[in-house]
C-alpha cells in the first residue's frame, strides 16, 4: 500500500485534497493521470451498462434532493453506524474499528478508554437558501439511486419503456463516514456506478442472477484478477430489511478482502416508499395484461474509487528487465491513463515526431515524451501504465516506420507510420 500510494502521489494519480492546509481526512483529488484513467473506468462501465443494450437509459441528476426523500427511503431513520468515543483523548471510531496500532495520546499505556456504542448518522448536511433556519437544511446525496426512484415515471414515459428496463446513473455520494481510512477505499466524498433495473415481480429473481453473472464478467474484463475476487452472500442478519437478497462482490485489497461492489435485490421496497411519502402513485400498469404491480428493483452499485483502488492495486507489479529493476503498472490498454508514448530518440527528430503525436491525439491519450534517456523514458512509461512506447529514431527518417514497445513483454516490433493508427486501435479499442 505504501509504495502504490507513493506512486499515486508521485506521478499524478491521487493526491490528499487541500493538501497544502493539511488536507481534509476523507476527501481526495484526482491528479492528471487519475482522472484520465477515472474517466477510463467510468465510460468502461457506461459502455457496458447503457449503450451495449437497448433495455437500460442513463440519468444524472442533482446531487441535492428535496429532503422528504431521505425520510421515505430510510435514511433519515435507519442510515448510521456505530460510533464510539474515547474518554481521554477524545476521539471517535467506529466501533470495532479502532486500530490495534491506533495508540491514545493521552494515556500512559496508549489504550484508549472507550464509551458505549452510540449511533450516528452518515448523511452530510448542508443549508439552502438564505434563512437560518431548519427549513433551508437538505442533505447531500448519500447514494445515487434515490433520484433514480424519484424519475422512474417520468424517465418511463419519456423514454417509452416498460419494465423489465433500467436506469444507469454515474454521479458523487457524500458519506459523513466516522472514520475514513484505508486511502481512497472509505472517503467522505466518492463516486458510484448504480443501475436500478426494474421488472415484473415474477422475473426479479431471473434478473438477479443475470445481473449478477454480468457485473463479475466486467470486473474481469477491465483486468482484474479472478483469483482477487469473489461472492459474498449476505446472511440474513446483514440484510438490509427491505432486500430480498443481496451479494457482495468482493476484492483482495492490499489490506484484505472487503466490497467492492453490492448486487441487491431490493423487492418493491423503493417504489412503494416513494408512493406513499409523495402520495404520487409510482406502479406500473401493464396494458397487454391489464396488470398493476409496483415494479421489482435488482440493483448493482459499485464505487469508481473503490474500482480504482483495486485496478492499481492488481496492476502494480515489479520485476526486472535486463538485470534492471522496475516498477510496472500491468493496465489494461482500455485502462491506462495514456495509451501511447511516443519518444524521438534525439531532440533533433522532435519535430516528425510531434506530427505523429499530433496525429495520434485525434483518437487516443498520447504523451510525448523527450527527455532522459530511451531507457529511463520507457520506465516512467511503465510506472504509469502506458501499454506501448513509440520511438521515431533516425531510420524513420528513411523507411517512414517507428518501433512500437510493449511494455509487459518489453517486445519491439517495426511497424510503418501508415499502419500505426490501425496498429493501436485494434490494441487499444479491440477494433
Ligand atoms: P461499506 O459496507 O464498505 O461501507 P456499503 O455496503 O455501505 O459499503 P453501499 O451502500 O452498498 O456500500 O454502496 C455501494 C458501493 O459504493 C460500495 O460497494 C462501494 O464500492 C461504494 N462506497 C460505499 N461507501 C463508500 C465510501 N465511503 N467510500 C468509497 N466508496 C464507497
Amino acid at each position: 500500500m505504501e509504495k502504490l500510494v507513493g506512486l499515486c502521489l508521485n506521478r499524478g494519480f491521487i493526491y490528499p485534497s487541500s493538501e497544502i492546509y493539511g488536507g481534509i481526512a476523507g476527501f481526495w483529488d484526482y491528479g492528471p493521470l487519475g482522472t484520465e484513467m477515472r474517466n477510463n473506468v467510468k465510460a468502461a462501465w457506461w459502455q457496458r451498462m447503457v449503450r451495449e443494450r437497448d433495455d437500460v437509459v442513463g440519468l444524472d441528476s442533482s446531487i441535492i434532493a428535496n429532503p422528504q426523500t431521505w425520510v421515505a427511503s430510510g435514511h433519515v431513520a435507519n442510515f448510521h453506524d456505530p460510533m464510539v468515543d474515547c474518554r481521554k483523548c477524545k476521539r471517535r471510531f467506529r466501533a470495532g474499528q479502532v486500530d490495534v496500532d491506533d495508540r491514545c495520546t493521552a494515556s500512559d499505556d496508549g489504550k484508549h478508554e472507550l464509551t458505549e456504542p452510540r449511533q450516528f448518522n452518515l448523511m452530510l448536511k448542508t443549508r439552502i437558501g438564505a434563512a437560518d433556519d431548519s427549513a433551508g437544511e437538505a442533505y447531500l446525496r448519500a447514494e445515487t439511486c434515490q433520484s433514480i426512484f424519484l424519475d422512474f415515471k417520468r424517465v418511463m414515459q419519456s423514454g417509452r419503456m416498460k419494465p423489465p428496463f433500467g436506469i444507469a446513473q454515474i454521479g458523487k455520494a457524500f458519506r459523513n463516514e466516522i472514520t475514513p481510512r484505508n486511502f481512497i477505499f472509505r472517503s467522505r466524498e466518492f463516486e458510484q456506478m448504480e443501475l436500478e433495473f426494474f421488472t415484473p415481480p415474477a422475473n426479479a429473481m431471473d434478473w438477479f442472477e443475470r445481473w449478477r453473472e454480468i457485473r463479475m464478467r466486467w470486473h474481469y474484463d477491465i483486468g482484474l484478477t479472478p483469483a482477487k475476487l469473489r461472492w459474498h452472500a449476505h446472511a440474513a442478519d446483514e440484510l438490509a430489511h427491505y432486500a430480498k437478497a443481496a451479494f457482495d462482490v468482493e476484492f483482495e485489497f492490499p489490506f484484505g478482502w472487503h466490497e467492492l461492489e453490492g448486487v441487491h435485490h431490493r423487492g418493491d421496497f423503493d417504489l412503494r416508499q416513494h408512493s406513499e411519502h409523495s402520495g404520487k402513485d409510482q406502479s406500473y400498469t401493464d396494458p397487454e395484461a391489464k396488470e398493476r404491480y409496483f415494479p421489482f428493483v435488482v440493483e448493482t452499485s459499485v464505487g469508481v474509487d473503490r474500482c480504482m483502488l483495486a485496478l492499481l492495486s492488481s496492476a502494480y507489479c515489479e520485476d526486472e528487465v535486463g538485470g534492471e529493476k522496475r516498477v510496472v503498472l500491468r493496465l489494461t490498454p482500455q485502462i491506462a491513463p495514456i495509451k501511447a508514448a511516443v519518444l524521438p530518440l534525439s531532440k533533433k527528430l522532435s519535430e516528425p515526431a510531434e506530427k505523429i503525436a499530433a496525429d495520434l491525439r485525434r483518437r487516443f491519450a498520447i504523451d510525448f515524451d523527450v527527455s532522459g534517456s530511451i531507457g529511463k523514458r520507457y520506465r516512467r512509461h511503465d510506472e504509469v501504465g502506458t501499454p506501448f512506447c513509440v520511438t521515431y529514431d533516425f531510420e524513420s527518417e528513411q523507411d517512414q516506420k517507428v518501433t512500437v514497445r510493449e511494455r509487459d513483454t518489453t517486445q519491439q516490433e517495426r511497424i510503418a507510420l501508415s499502419e500505426l493508427p490501425s496498429y493501436l486501435s485494434t490494441r487499444v479499442l479491440g477494433y
